[in-house]
């Protein structure tokens, strides 16, 4: 463990800004800032009380040189961020100040701190557990308001509740396991009287719920995926840059899995959208006619909600039939566009919401929008109870827990002895403890903090 020694990092982002923060950490935090601070007033600060500030410059101790005028806040552990002590000096926010009092610290016994080392001591310390670290991250790099809302919900321990409670059952119910069960004729019952396989079914429900929030935690990182679909003219472009000039596009580093649809990312009313674009293509040549629909399909297929678009100036064309055809079977919202023409539309009948709007005009877009982001706000797309959701890490491991439930279950009914049915409760524990960090290896820290950035 790395906790013996202080480390140090700029915590601020590189450029230049107004300050720039250095954060310095572990047992000889105050020792190292304060053989380099020069009080403006009254002494040095290793006297100086917890959680307050003082006035005063850096200085070179070899040289006397002074480097930054500076605040230096000194947190005592153990109400700090890692529950050690933590020194913060605000220097000004340009490279030299920065760098040259960190290059001083360096020189005094600290070391450059790893990504995230900061919140991994935070881990290591007890002060949170491995999901309210991922969280950290989730804050920081969160898009909009609604990834936003979810990752500080997750940071206070949303996600860490549900899995403690399911750890608490699952323990208690391998403690009655091990306590000896009793064998009826034809069931395994609990010391406490219930039948162990009913138990385990009970648990795997619960963690099956679990799994499925993650499908809004998908949305959250990566947008909820919108295909615009409609046959040639209708407006599907003209859509797309309608949406595109009016809302803030995100601009994002996620990967893009396919290049086959282009991606827009939009933020509309605080909530992430994915846009599958396949407003581009053209039906003029066979082969790209062809590729076209494998494209539309693939966006179809990929889509959490379609936007269906249809030109209201005419009366409705076999082709709009067989468009919709394809996508029955999605969330879909028909846009029924070229408003600010004389209506040639008959009466639609489709069972999705419709909207009518004009892209040349703007006429319509606000109510589109609206419903749209109402769709995933009020947690029908995808259908959901909670306003946090788990990550894929918590994913996998909740499917390991899920897997070894199954086969603890299957040993419960076909009445096998009680240290088989034991072996894959412990496992399902263990899956469980990974996400929490309550079992952990160096290899899953390594995953989760290097992805972090350097300084927090
Ligand atoms: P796409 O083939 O479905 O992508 O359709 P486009 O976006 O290229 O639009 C086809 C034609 O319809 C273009 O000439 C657009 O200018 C026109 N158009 C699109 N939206 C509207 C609208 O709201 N009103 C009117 N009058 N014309 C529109």
């Amino acid at each position: 463990m790395l906790l013996d020694d202080t480390i140090c990092a700029v915590s601020t982002p590189p450029g230049e800004g107004g300050i720039g923060i250095i954060r310095i950490c572990g047992k000889d935090a105050v020792r190292l800032a304060s053989a380099l601070f020069r009080a403006r007033v009254r002494g040095d600060i290793s006297a100086q009380a917890s959680h307050t500030i003082r006035y005063g410059s850096i200085v070179d101790p070899e040289t006397g040189d002074m480097v930054d005028e500076v605040l230096v806040t000194v947190m005592r552990a153990p109400a700090t961020y890692t529950r050690e002590d933590v020194v913060e000096i605000n220097c000004h926010g340009g490279m030299l100040p920065l760098q040259r009092t960190l290059a001083l610290l360096l020189k005094q016994g600290a070391r450059m701190a790893e990504p995230g080392e900061f919140t991994k001591r935070a881990f290591l310390n007890g002060r949170i557990d491995l999901a309210q670290a991922e969280a950290v991250m989730d804050v920081i790099s969160a898009k909009t308001e609604l990834a936003h809302r979810a990752a500080n919900e997750q940071l206070l321990g949303a996600v860490s509740r549900e899995i403690g409670a399911l750890r608490e059952d699952l323990l208690s119910l391998l403690a009655s396991v091990e306590a000896g069960i009793d064998f009826p004729e034809e069931d395994i019952v609990t010391p406490g009287g219930k039948p162990l396989a009913g138990e385990i079914s009970h648990l795997i429900k619960r963690v099956a719920e679990l799994i499925t929030t993650h499908d809004f935690g998908r949305i959250l990182r990566n947008g909820c995926a919108t295909a615009i679909v409609g046959r040639p003219n209708v407006g599907k472009s003209s859509l797309l840059n309608a949406l595109l000039k009016q809302d803030r596009a995100i601009v994002t580093d996620i990967p893009g899995t396919t290049r086959d649809v282009l991606e827009e990312y939009l933020n509309i009313n605080g909530v992430p959208f994915k846009i599958l674009d396949t407003a581009g293509i053209r039906h003029s040549h066979d082969l790209v006619e062809q590729e076209g629909v494998r494209r539309s399909l693939a966006a179809v297929k990929a889509a959490d909600i379609i936007l269906f678009v249809l030109d209201g100036s005419q009366p409705l064309h076999p082709e709009d039939s067989q468009v919709l055809e394809s996508v029955k079977h999605k969330q879909t919202i028909a846009v029924i566009n070229k408003s600010d023409l004389p209506r040639g539309i008959e009466h639609l009948d489709t069972p999705s919401r419709q909207v009518a709007v004009s892209c040349r005009t703007g006429a319509g877009l606000t109510e589109l929008k609206d419903f749209l982001a109402g769709c995933v706000l009020q947690g029908s797309i995808p259908a959901r109870d909670h306003s946090w959701a788990i990550n894929a890490r918590h994913k996998k491991e909740l499917e390991q827990a899920r897997s070894s439930l199954e086969r603890a279950h299957e040993s419960a009914a076909g009445l096998q002895s009680p240290e088989f049915i034991a072996l894959d409760l412990r496992a399902a524990l263990d899956s469980l403890g990974l996400i929490v960090g309550a079992t952990h290896t160096e290899d899953i820290l390594e995953r989760i903090f290097n992805s972090f950035c350097i300084g927090k």
